[in-house]
């Protein structure tokens, strides 16, 4: 997810806010103000009402994120790397790297979330119960209360990849132990949930002119591009599966020295070869990669007083993989980050590189990642 702050780190993982994130907090601030807490308790002042939302949607930001914790930790007790928390316009998402380890462990890290809610949702249900409670408060737990439940049943919909639809992917995946056939069946019927959520918020949104509606269909169009991305993933895994980055590379690439200017790379090297990438080697080492791009997209008058290295990726933020990488997981990372390409490195130096074009014609022509 682009455009996201970090704003804090919590048991080793990243917090963060997407800028969508705003827009969300805004409008459900804005119209708990104006409609949601002056139906709930008639007769408070507007200023009662703008500081119950305020604290209202601080609490409501915080049991989504508690929602993802939830996930996040379970994950991590399944010996998973987590990447970060992210909270965005359709409420949070934690970012797993890797496989789950087995349908068991998926269960287990679906259903955390949706218990965190279950208790978020039982414990303001249990503080609105409390005799004497005065109003303003009464009002924003009882609000957090039926939200954190209203919450919990829509997410619990086998509407893949939202919870639900993760827990139906387990269970049928504990059943056929066919990770990519599971994943099939479950992007399946997540696609049907999310046209149901298209069609059904478009219709609500038309008949009643309820924002809710529009918002049912946006949710439905990103259950649906979501869902097909992780039947991709599973895809490639099938195809690529037993396979390592050394069968993918391109062994022996032409290398470029760090010294040499762009000007020199752009006149000597890049017209004998026209490779989109090289990695860049000083006394036989790599120490970084020069993308063909990178150096066309320096103004000309750059280019005598520029060298490679300046220029470069340096490899300790370069991808770098070792020949017996899973090429799943390599691939996984070629297409999650913007060059596109790594390098493969083994114990005697580079061994090769390897790019996201190479692994998209290996997905067409599935017979030519048997070779090598
Ligand atoms: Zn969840």
């Amino acid at each position: 997810m682009t455009s996201s702050i970090t704003i804090a780190r919590i048991r080793g993982i990243d917090i963060g806010i997407n800028w969508s994130w705003l827009a969300i907090v805004g409008l459900i601030g804005w119209s708990l103000a104006a409609a949601v807490f002056p139906d709930l308790t008639p007769g408070r002042s507007d200023l009662t009402y703008v500081l119950m939302a305020i604290v209202a949607t601080l609490l409501f930001f915080t049991s989504l994120l508690l929602h993802e914790l939830g996930h996040a930790i379970q994950a991590q007790r399944e010996g998973m790397k987590i990447e970060g928390i992210t909270l965005w316009i359709f409420g949070g998402v934690a970012k797993f790297s890797g496989m789950f380890p087995s349908a068991e462990a998926e269960f287990r890290v679906a259903v955390a979330g949706p218990v965190v809610t279950l208790a978020i949702g039982l414990l303001t249900l249990g503080i609105y119960e409390i005799p004497g409670l005065p109003e303003a408060v009464a009002g924003v737990v009882q609000w957090l209360s039926i939200i954190n439940f209203a919450l919990l049943i829509f997410n619990m919909l086998p509407a893949f990849p939202m919870d639900g639809g993760r827990v139906l992917r387990a269970l049928i995946w504990r059943r056929n132990r066919d990770f990519p056939r599971s994943t099939e069946i479950a992007g399946a019927v997540g696609r049907a949930f999310g046209q149901v959520f298209i069609f059904g918020g478009i219709f609500l949104f038309l008949a009643t002119g309820a924002f809710g509606g529009a918002w049912l269909a946006l949710i439905g169009w990103f259950v649906i591009n979501a869902g097909q991305a992780e039947v991709k993933v599973a895809r490639m895994r099938t195809a690529f599966a037993g396979r390592t980055a050394a069968d993918l590379m391109v062994a022996a690439p032409q290398s470029v020295s760090p010294e040499l200017t762009i000007e020199q790379f752009l006149e000597q090297v890049l017209p004998v070869h026209r490779y989109r990438a090289y990695p860049v080697v000083r006394d036989g080492h790599a120490v970084g990669l020069l993308s063909s791009r990178a150096a066309l997209t320096l103004p000309r008058r750059a280019w005598p007083a520029t060298t490679v290295e300046q220029t470069m990726v340096p490899l300790d933020k370069a991808l770098v993989f070792a020949p017996e990488k899973d090429l799943g997981e390599a691939a996984m990372e070629l297409i999650q980050t913007e060059p596109g390409r790594g390098l493969v490195v083994g114990p005697s130096g580079i061994a090769g590189l390897i790019s996201i074009t190479d692994v998209v014609r290996a997905l067409e022509l599935p017979s030519a990642v048997a070779v090598g």
